[in-house]
């Protein structure tokens, strides 16, 4: 800016930073959102799971997180065809978004048909209960797969885990721990919820 100062001039630079801005969070939004259902994707749960980490560390207070999959989904596909999937994708982002209402829970696109939640300041038993209603809600949903073994309709399975940050555990081990869980899940026989003990 040069003396004197032009009004004219001002009022068009300003005009022209608040457009920046609006542009600038408009794509930081874009590349931290899935495009195909909404909610929050992968790079937005990598960072806010690294600052809940931190977060709770400092607070020592229970991060839990919970992974979800999408039960003989590929089947789903073969069946009712690619676009039905994505619009059963959107269905169910919807639902399990419904079903964290704390400011801080956050539900993302993990990949695929997978979702994962994290929930800070949250015990195992939160977590559980929260996976539970996950559970319930899409089962309500009731969209026809009748090519599924578990049910007539598309379910979900589910794995939590939770722990106290500390310096001997890492961001990765308690997602690995929530993915050993869902595994177990899915061994169990599907459309269930496993967590470590
Ligand atoms: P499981 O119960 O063991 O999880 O079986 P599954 O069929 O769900 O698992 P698998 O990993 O074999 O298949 C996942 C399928 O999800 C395959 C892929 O076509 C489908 N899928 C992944 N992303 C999308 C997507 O964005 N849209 C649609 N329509 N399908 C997708
Ligand atoms: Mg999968
Ligand atoms: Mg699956």
């Amino acid at each position: 800016m040069v003396k004197p100062i032009n009004p004219v001039i001002v009022k068009a630079r300003v005009k022209t930073q608040l457009t920046l801005k609006r542009q600038n969070d408009t794509l930081r939004s874009v590349a931290l959102l899935d495009g195909l259902t909404g909610v929050a994707n992968r790079r937005m749960f990598d960072e806010k799971l690294e600052r809940d980490w931190r977060q709770c560390k400092r607070e020592k207070e229970v991060l839990s997180v919970i992974m979800i999959d999408v039960d003989h989904f590929k089947r789903y596909n073969d069946r009712y065809g690619h676009l039905q999937g994505d619009t059963c994708l959107r269905s169910l982002a919807n639902t399990l978004d419904e079903v964290i209402n704390r400011p801080y829970d956050l539900l993302a696109r993990y990949g695929g048909e997978e979702f994962a939640c994290l929930l800070p300041n949250t015990h195992l038993d939160g977590g559980v209960q929260i996976a539970e209603r996950m559970l319930e809600c899409v089962e309500t949903l009731e969209i026809e797969h009748l090519d599924s073994d578990t049910r007539q309709i598309v379910t979900i399975s589910i794995g939590v885990a939770a722990m106290i940050p500390s310096n001997e555990a890492t961001p990765l081990g308690l997602l690995a721990e929530a993915d050993t869980q869902l595994y177990k899940a899915k061994q169990a026989g599907r459309a269930c919820i496993s967590f470590s003990v």
